[in-house]
């Protein structure tokens, strides 16, 4: 007797994260920011105080509730997860069956089609605009011709900072029977969320996260918010007990912060300002080589010349940053892993003519 493998994860590697010691590591728009000691204390004793021993709240009433007041909206339509990547992966298995198609931009966030995959649906990609905007009435027309169940896309994108005005995803979803899955992912750095219109529509979905802007990566938390009846859908195909009792009074102290948050976000913009600036002087220096487009997030994206040696040059100066095809992703950092990062971008062109 054999095991053979099914044919849709035979062909799966696992995912591959740059490992290593890197003294400067700009790769994953995580925040640089680490709170002050009284809020790292407060998470300190939050801590000594969970019940270990316990399953946590299934609900994670508290910090749905803290996130809801940070955005001024009912936590009634709020729903924890693992991860906003959890959470992707609770939407496919829950509003889509073996076979519905889903329709992702490009570029966008590779993990969309990867989750289409696991639940055997297929994925349909459509190109954005060459400046990287999306063009609304495009992706309707698209999701009508091709009959998809879902839309995914990030606003603003990641990898490419470009932002969708709301009045666009506006249009996309009343232009739609399809279920909008909307990752907000990086919206905390601009200023056209849905979030507070979000019971407008019966067929939106925003994701948010505590990766990116809020400063907790490590914790693992995210949120789905939604009308009431698809968060009744949502909560119901989730497992109980995803988001664990550690991150869960981790969340509640950050949200109990909200000065903080919004200091900790403005000087992420601002960081995101100076790398920008750094990158635009590169860029009129060899106008050829480096072109960038203007960032609402808090990373640059930038198509370098022969990007592939670049970042192995600056791997090799022990700074990380993202490479895909014949661009960097870079994400700003503190003043002086902004200017090494630049500097090293500039060095290598000087050098290598
Ligand atoms: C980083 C990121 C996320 C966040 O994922 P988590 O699982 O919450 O860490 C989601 N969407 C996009 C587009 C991202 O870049």
């Amino acid at each position: 007797m054999a095991f053979a493998l099914n044919d849709k994860i035979k062909t799966l590697t696992p995912y591959d994260p740059i490992c290593g010691e890197y003294p400067i590591r700009l790769d994953a728009n995580e925040s640089y920011l680490v709170f002050p000691d009284e809020i790292r204390a407060e998470m300190g004793q939050a801590l000594a105080q969970a019940a270990l021993n316990r399953y946590p709240d299934p609900y994670a009433e508290r910090v749905c509730a803290l996130f809801a007041s940070f955005y001024g909206i009912s936590p009634k339509l709020v729903t924890a997860g693992d991860g906003s990547d959890e959470l992707i992966s609770i939407l496919m298995n829950a509003f889509l069956q073996k076979g519905d198609k889903v329709l992702t931009l490009a570029p966008d966030f590779s993990m969309y089609r990867f989750y289409t995959s696991i639940v055997e649906c297929p994925c349909i990609t459509m190109q954005k605009n060459a400046d990287f905007t999306i063009d609304p009435q495009q992706v309707i027309e698209t999701a009508k011709r091709e009959g998809v169940r879902m839309i995914v896309f990030s606003n603003p994108c990641n990898p490419t900072s470009v932002g969708l005005p709301a009045e666009g995803a506006r249009k996309i979803i009343r232009g739609t029977d399809a279920l909008v899955v909307l990752d907000e992912a990086y919206m905390d750095f601009w200023d056209q969320s849905l979030l507070e219109e979000v019971t407008q529509y019966d067929n939106l979905v925003i994701l948010r996260t505590c990766s990116k802007a809020i400063g907790l990566a490590g914790i693992r938390l995210g949120f789905a918010v939604a009308n009431e009846t698809l968060t009744r859908v949502i909560r119901s195909v989730k497992s109980p007990y995803n988001v664990n009792s550690v991150s869960q009074a981790l969340g509640c102290v950050a949200f109990s912060h909200p000065e903080q948050l919004r200091h900790n976000i403005e000087r992420l913009i601002e960081a995101r300002e100076s790398l920008y600036a750094l990158f635009q002087a590169i860029s009129s220096e060899f106008p050829t080589k480096v072109k960038t487009v203007r960032p609402v997030t808090n990373f640059v994206w930038a198509k370098c010349e022969r990007a592939g040696e670049l970042f192995d040059a600056l791997k090799r100066q022990g700074i990380i940053v993202r490479h895909m095809g014949e661009y960097l992703r870079v994400t700003a950092g503190r003043n002086h892993e902004n200017e090494k990062v630049a500097g090293a971008v500039r060095a290598f062109y000087t050098e290598k003519g």
